[in-house]
């Protein structure tokens, strides 16, 4: 596997070159379905290892901290006029160095310590960023709880509503990691206006699905919007803020700040959380978006929808719960409620047999979230190794037969991974095989 691929590493650093060819047989072996993973391109790999490593660039484009930043303000400029471009935004920050540390820098920006915010709690969907109780920020600041009704599996807008104008928070978290629904974010946006709060998108895991114009589009709804670059964007570990420039609460919550939305965002990336931006990532960001504006890509995003409508059909047919009882985007979450076995035992069994998952809280769900019972699916990775509709009814087979067979895990698992195995060897893994 990429034997050619790293000679360096591969004659002075043994131990780490093995482990990357370990990690690439794995990913190209077995099927890779947690929702937030993809595969980054040989393109995006290349320009997250060059030397661009090596250079101190602290400040933003035309105003550093260091000398020698020539190339590197036109590599962010580059970064951010793709971006742009990409999303139709007014202004972007291409700094943060994940998805939390820009969520981190929208509360800096905006808020004070202790303000409210509504979020949905991590054991619903929600991420740790928007107020669970061990991440800061469920410690610097209020999170007041909303969640997706517990029978239908679908955000109640009249419910959230009818909190925000309760609680009146002043920022509003829209955006998860484990729902399978639309965002109405034109709903969300009249709610925030309602009660003077900022309306913040996080769109970490979907951003690829409203780039292919299979989910809506919140940049027109919202104050601000962060993602991260690597889940199925498929660019590198990193994150991104789009915002609009004008602070529309200036006069309202910022009256002394001199600061408009936009330069309060970039001054809560550098320097108030974060120092020199890692330039490499910002590479791997600039050629990730480069592809993104592809009709190419565009089809990736709808396929990844259709390919998790199709598992999702077929696994009901197989007779599998199905939480919510369908999906609109690239996850589904299989409903364990009713069995013996939990959420975990399932995705144990899964790995086990070559299907890579994670365990995950379904709505309704009274198993604790070390044990739950449901099991996370996404299409996302699988969609980039070019599998469609029918590849999926293979896979829901397979995840239906584990299912049916958690007791008998180890003895079908060597048959279903060699399986696995035969079967990915009829796909080109970017980045890996390539
Ligand atoms: C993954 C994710 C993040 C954070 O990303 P990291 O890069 O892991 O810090 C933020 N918000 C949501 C909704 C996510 O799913």
């Amino acid at each position: 596997m990429s034997v050619e691929r790293y000679p360096h590493l591969k004659n002075d650093d043994p131990e780490v070159y093995n482990l990357i060819c370990q990690q690439a047989q794995m990913e190209s072996s077995t099927l890779k379905m947690i929702a937030s993973e993809s595969y980054a391109s040989f393109d995006v790999i290349e320009a997250c290892g060059s030397i661009f490593t090596n250079k101190y660039a602290e400040g933003y484009p035309g105003a550093r901290y260091y000398e020698g930043n020539e190339y590197a303000d036109q590599l962010e400029n580059l970064a951010i006029a793709r971006g742009k471009e990409l999303f139709g935004c007014e202004h972007m920050n291409v700094q943060p160095y994940s998805g939390s540390p820009a969520n981190c820098a929208v509360y800096r920006a905006l808020l004070n310590v202790g303000d409210k915010i509504m979020g949905v709690p991590v054991s619903e969907g929600g991420h740790l960023t928007h107020g669970w109780k061990v991440s800061f920020s469920g410690k610097d600041y209020q999170q007041i709880a909303y969640r997706p009704n517990q029978t239908t599996g679908r955000l109640d807008m009249d419910e959230v509503r009818e909190i925000a104008l309760r609680e009146r928070p002043k920022l509003i978290w829209t955006g998860m990691s484990a729902y399978p629904f639309k965002l109405d974010y034109a709903a969300f946006a009249e709610i925030a206006k309602e009660v003077d709060a900022y309306l913040v998108a996080d769109i970490a895991h979907i951003n690829s699905l409203i780039i292919a114009g299979v989910h809506p589009d919140p940049v027109p709804y919202c104050d601000v919007v962060t993602s991260t670059a690597h889940k199925m964007l498929r660019g590198p570990r990193a994150g991104f803020i789009m915002s609009k420039v004008e602070d529309r609460y200036h006069q309202l919550y910022h009256a002394e700040s001199k600061w408009n939305l936009a330069q309060s965002i970039d001054r809560a990336v550098f320097p108030m959380l974060q120092g020199g931006p890692h330039l490499s990532q910002i590479a791997g960001m600039a050629t990730a978006f480069k592809y993104a504006l592809t009709d190419e890509f565009k089809a990736y995003g709808a396929q990844i929808v259709k390919n998790a409508q199709a598992l999702c059909a077929e696994l009901q047919a197989l007779g599998r719960p199905i939480a919510g009882g369908g999906t609109e985007t690239h996850l589904l979450l299989l409903d364990f409620r009713h069995e013996d076995f939990t959420g975990k035992d399932a995705s144990q069994a899964l790995a086990k047999c070559g299907i890579i998952a994670n365990f995950n809280m379904v709505p309704g769900d009274t198993r604790s979230p070390f044990k739950t019972s449901g099991v996370r699916l996404g299409t996302a990775a699988l969609t980039s190794a070019g599998m469609k509709e029918d590849d999926m009814k293979k896979v829901a087979a397979w995840i239906a037969r584990i299912c049916s067979n958690i007791e008998k895990v180890d003895e079908i698992a060597p048959v279903i991974r060699a399986e696995i195995a035969e079967f990915c060897k009829g796909f080109v893994f970017p980045g890996i095989t390539e």
